[in-house]
């Protein structure tokens, strides 16, 4: 756990330059970016395209951006952005979802996978754009 200092500043991961700074500004911007559908995350473990509605299994997704947000009234009150894309029609998505303490578990182990998962890197499928 991060510590906060003597003077109340907390430290926690210092947002890229171009990091909204609310849930809100983070859909806008990926909604500027093309990621228009509006995917979610379900209890078993898939994820559903709001775009082509399909199911597929959250291993498959492609994760392009992660934000992350602590509540403003209450720092337990987490939030996660995701920009997704859909292995089944390719178009991008955004799923928006609690996180933390509030969160659904059930919802919140998958979050968790998708978030770790963007950290580690997996974009070596990238080379397979432009057909
Ligand atoms: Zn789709």
């Amino acid at each position: 756990m991060e510590s906060v200092g003597a003077d109340g500043n907390r430290s926690v991961d210092s947002p890229p330059m171009d990091a909204p700074g609310t849930v809100l500004e983070a859909v806008q911007l990926l909604e500027r970016e093309g990621y228009t559908a509006n995917s979610t995350v379900l209890p078993d473990g898939s994820i559903k395209c709001g775009a082509c509605q399909k199911t597929h299994r959250i291993d498959g997704a492609l994760v392009d951006r992660v934000f992350r947000y602590e509540g403003i009234s209450d720092p337990d009150d987490e939030a996660i952005v995701l920009a997704v894309r859909c292995p089944v029609c390719n178009m991008r998505g955004v799923i928006v979802s609690a996180f933390g303490p509030n969160a659904d578990p059930a919802l919140l182990e998958h979050l968790v996978l998708l978030d770790t998962r963007f950290r580690e890197g997996s974009q070596e499928a990238r080379g397979s754009e432009g057909s």
